[in-house]
């Protein structure tokens, strides 16, 4: 039996199990069925001198957020990033501050004094908010009922959790504990989001020279099977080739993993707690433009339809060629709607009419578009009914099988969760193993 660890899915969540193995001294066997890792927090050059990831893909909470937490004491280097600006708001055909700090909420014109001493008072009770159960199993529709706020209130209440959760207006899904933790986590950091300089691209990369030390990536390698004896794995097969491994980890989503193994082998707590994980999804479009269009450093939101964007190139002129622009919008939806081509060709045509109005002659100056109909942007959505305790776990009940990525237990909403995910999933295995 060969001691390699063997990793299928070279997503952020399956290289960063890698990494934290392969600086314990684990070797490595990673595989990737693309031409590229990364899945879906890489990026690409998509046209010359643009720099582009999948949709707005923002670092939660700045410096004190987890990945640059990790990437300082795993790779012992500081994550070169920027912080957004302030946010603004498209409302009701006008511009706003997007009142997301305390300061915001007290300058803002869109709520009376009355509003703004109750929205300021629920975002600042997150503080002492405990996250148990209990809270993580309450709704945010059901956590505002008794609190007597004006419908001006719950909007913006709405658009902060659509903004933290991507989300679309869902608060009688949502877990009040998720979205609290969020909201704690914010106010603590003293900043919402920060960018990766040079793109995610730039993390992936050095994750991948971290592996590289200590292990193996392979690519274009699809893996077709998982091999499991009396409940034990025993490797995998990819391209007709039996590999043998006691140690597998699947850096999948769950319907990549059912597709690999036979669902009858999986035990019953996985398959009640997968059937539960809601995936989000949305349209993204990203836009070359060739003259700037708009300062805007901040995340920008709209509220009818809920989208968010990002002129990201504001934050870091190296990703676009110098005196153009990129911006990227986000339209969080249902799946419902987005496996409807007509939907979502409407919503496409919508969303570049709303940038006329917001940015007068933004269709003038694309150069190149983007548009994307995704189905999975974060693994699992936060709803009471697939918050953090109740997604499957990292271990599973086959010996030596784990799983990493952003549909298992870990703390946090989006790529957090494949970060977290994949740093228990790696510690399980240490403990697993009996290394320190
Ligand atoms: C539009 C968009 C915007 C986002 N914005 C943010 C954001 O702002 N902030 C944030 O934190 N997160 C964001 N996310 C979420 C974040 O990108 C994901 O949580 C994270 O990248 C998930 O990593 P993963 O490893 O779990 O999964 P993936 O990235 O999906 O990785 C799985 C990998 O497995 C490979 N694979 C699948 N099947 C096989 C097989 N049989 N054999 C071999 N390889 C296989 C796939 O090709 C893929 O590379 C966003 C995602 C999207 C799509």
């Amino acid at each position: 039996m060969n001691d390699d660890v063997l990793i299928v899915g070279g997503g952020f969540g399956g290289l960063l199990v890698g990494a934290i193995l392969a600086n314990h001294g684990i070797k490595v066997k990673l595989f990737e069925k693309k031409p590229i890792v990364g899945g879906r927090a890489n990026s690409i050059e998509y046209k010359k001198g643009y720099i582009v990831d999948y949709g707005i893909h923002a670092i939660r909470f700045s410096k004190k957020g987890v990945i640059p937490k990790t990437f300082k004491k795993l790779l012992k280097q500081k994550l070169k990033i920027v912080d957004y600006g302030e946010g603004k708001l498209f409302m009701n055909n006008s511009w706003h501050d997007l009142p997301l700090s305390i300061s915001a909420i007290q300058g803002t014109k869109l709520l009376s004094d009355e509003e703004k001493e109750q929205l300021t008072k629920i975002l600042a009770g997150a503080l002492t908010t405990k996250i148990d159960d209990d809270i993580l199993n309450l709704s945010i529709k059901d956590w505002i009922k008794d609190k007597n706020l004006s419908d001006n209130t719950i909007n913006l209440v709405k658009i902060i959790t659509n903004l933290l959760c991507v989300s679309y207006n869902e608060i009688d899904k949502l877990s009040t504990g998720e979205f609290l933790d969020g909201i704690k986590k914010a106010i603590s950091a003293g900043k919402g989001s920060s960018y990766p300089i040079g793109g995610w691209k730039f993390i992936i990369d050095e994750l991948v020279k971290f592996i590289n030390k200590n292990g193996e990536i392979k690519l274009k390698s699809k893996v077709d099977s998982i091999i499991i004896e009396n409940n034990k794995v025993k490797g995998i097969v990819a391209e007709d080739k039996e590999i043998k491994s006691d140690t597998v980890v699947l850096a999948l989503s769950i319907n990549q993993v059912l597709s690999l193994i036979d669902r009858s082998l999986l035990s019953d707590d996985f398959m009640n707690k997968a059937k539960n994980v809601v995936s989000t999804c949305g349209i993204s479009i990203d836009f070359g433009l060739q003259k700037k269009v708009s300062d805007i450093d901040g995340l920008i939101c709209t509220d009818n339809p809920f989208t968010m964007s990002c002129f990201t190139s504001n934050l870091d002129p190296s990703i676009a060629p110098d005196g153009e622009q990129l911006y990227t919008i986000l339209q969080p939806t249902s799946h419902k709607t987005i496996n409807k081509k007509e939907k979502t060709s409407k919503m496409i045509e919508d969303i570049y009419a709303m940038l006329e109005k917001m940015f007068p002659g933004f269709n003038e100056q694309i150069k190149w578009k983007r548009p994307i109909v995704m189905p999975l942007v974060d693994g699992s959505t936060v709803y009471t009914s697939c918050h953090r305790n109740k997604r499957p776990s990292v271990k599973s009940s086959i010996d030596g099988l784990y799983f990493s990525g952003d549909s298992y237990n870990g703390v946090g909403i989006g790529g957090d969760i494949a970060h977290a995910s994949a740093k228990l999933c790696a510690e399980t295995i240490l403990k697993d193993k009996n290394i320190t």
